[in-house]
């Protein structure tokens, strides 16, 4: 496919003269420079970089007088790219699912993400189930294969849910998975977490030759990986009774969680979470669309951050996704979280949360070279997002964008012209319409990866989808 694949490999590259939101210590320079590596790191930020490193050769230089340069924005509850699926709802627990398995890294959603900014992606099962599958953490390496995309060394992830969803209340027909109340929930957990622990305990038997050698099981390997601090809990949770139960009996096994996903009643809590040291991967104001959601306001990022709790701004939406600089505006225009601290919101601070904020999400030397040159303040509504870099290789630019659909519409009427061909379709002449048309229907019956590509993608529309009869 044309217009697949980075636009520029790394080179040492100055971006000179713009606005730098550095999401770091630096915080907002002005008239400053970017100096990229050839090996897609950050060299250096800020005035006079030259005076701080030498370079072997001449960098390459863009001119960004006028722009704005942000760290690439980082989504931390993202469904888009994968294929088939987000829930594997057969079990109340499918911890040894796993999304890394499904990333579909030909959806053009990459693509639509990238255009807005966006350079990592946290791509979780859904919430169907307490615990659920384990997730997939990506860079939008737009071209690359699946597994070119995964971000290597980012560490394992699991999601897990509370509420609504994984007791089944907005089911029709029979329902009889375990657990079908709130109280079935924690204690369901408890269960699952105690078999893991006599799972690693026989397995550390046999290693010690005192006992004969367990039968791998994915689900319990899975949530001792969680128990030995080794795999993140991102938690999809609303109701501040439920937060608190979870925290408590994951506490009680010695786990730490990660992310509260959602987390709209997390304002009420925000003392707890903040003891607990979970992260907030919130909404900014989305909410109404069940009951259990009726409590949620615009100010819970803010208070939750004010209570020392690590706050992110998530899309969970393909669309939404696009527009992550607009969502970390709201915690400015709710509660007045100052400019370049709401920027963390969709960059350093779901880095923290993922445990990858050593490599990325602020521009500081030695980190990834992933960024976004902006036409304006990242929080203006006019601002356009003309370039999104990641390891040092532009992947969008908007200037070219308008050349590359041209060569697409091209690319498109000929593989139609192509497909009707080969399934036989006469469309034109009359009384073969019927024919034609299961022609069309059978051939693209064969793009099942793209099957889904429109139905829109998060948990709660998922949830709602597989009610449909
Ligand atoms: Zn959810
Ligand atoms: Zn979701």
């Amino acid at each position: 496919m044309h217009g697949r694949g980075p636009l520029t490999e790394p080179a040492i590259t100055r971006l000179a003269n713009a606005t730098i939101w550095t999401s770091g210590p630096g915080g907002v320079l002005t008239n400053a420079d970017l100096l990229v590596s050839a090996e897609g790191k950050i060299l250096a930020v800020g005035h006079d970089v030259f005076s701080r490193v030498s370079v072997p050769r001449e960098p390459v230089e863009i001119d960004a007088t006028g722009l704005h340069i942000t760290a690439g924005l980082i989504d931390a509850h993202n469904h888009s790219y994968i294929l088939g699926s987000v829930n594997e709802a057969t079990l109340p627990s499918t911890a040894m699912v796993r999304v890394a398995d499904v990333v579909n890294s030909e959806s053009l959603q990459i693509y639509e993400q990238l255009a807005g900014g966006l350079t990592t992606a946290n791509l979780l099962h859904g919430s169907a189930n307490p615990i659920g599958g384990q997730n997939a953490v990506v860079k939008l390496r737009w071209g690359a294969g699946p597994e070119e995309m995964l971000f290597a060394g980012a560490p394992g992830g699991i999601k897990f849910a509370l509420g609504e969803n994984v007791k089944q209340s907005n089911r029709t027909g029979a329902n009889t998975r375990f657990p079908q109340s709130r109280m079935g929930v924690p204690v369901f957990m408890a269960n699952r977490f105690t078999a893991a622990q006599q799972y690693l305990e026989a397995w550390r038997r046999f290693e010690a030759g005192q006992g004969p050698k367990p039968r791998r099981d994915l689900e319990l390997e899975a949530i001792g990986e969680i128990l030995r601090g080794e795999r993140l809990v991102h938690c999809h949770s609303y109701r501040q009774d439920e937060i608190l139960i979870f925290l408590r009996t994951m506490e009680s096994f010695g786990v730490k969680v990660a992310t509260l996903q959602h987390i709209l009643e997390g304002y009420k809590v925000a003392d707890e979470i903040a003891a607990h040291g979970a992260g907030a991967s919130a909404f900014s104001d989305w909410w109404a669309y069940k009951y259990e959601v009726v409590d949620a306001i615009p100010y819970a990022g803010t208070i939750m951050h004010d209570r020392g709790v690590v706050v992110s701004f998530n899309s969970d939406s393909s669309d939404q996704a696009r527009r992550l600089n607009l969502e970390a505006a709201k915690a400015v225009k709710y509660g007045g979280v100052g400019e370049a601290e709401a920027l963390k919101f969709v960059t350093l601070n779901p880095a923290k949360q993922l445990g990858i904020g050593d490599r990325v999400g602020s521009l500081e030397p030695g980190k990834d070279a992933d960024f976004v040159v902006w036409s304006g303040h990242p929080f203006a509504p006019a601002t356009a997002c003309l370039q999104t870099w990641i390891d040092g290789r532009k992947y969008f630019d908007r200037t070219v964008e308008e050349e590359r659909a041209g060569r697409l519409r091209t690319e498109r009427e000929t593989l139609l012209a192509a497909a009707k061909k080969s399934a036989g379709g006469k469309k034109d002449e009359p009384g073969d319409e019927k024919k034609a048309e299961a022609a069309r229907a059978r051939f693209f019956q064969r793009a099942l990866e793209h099957m889904r590509q429109h139905a829109y993608s998060c948990c709660e529309q998922h949830e709602a989808l597989l009610l449909q009869p």
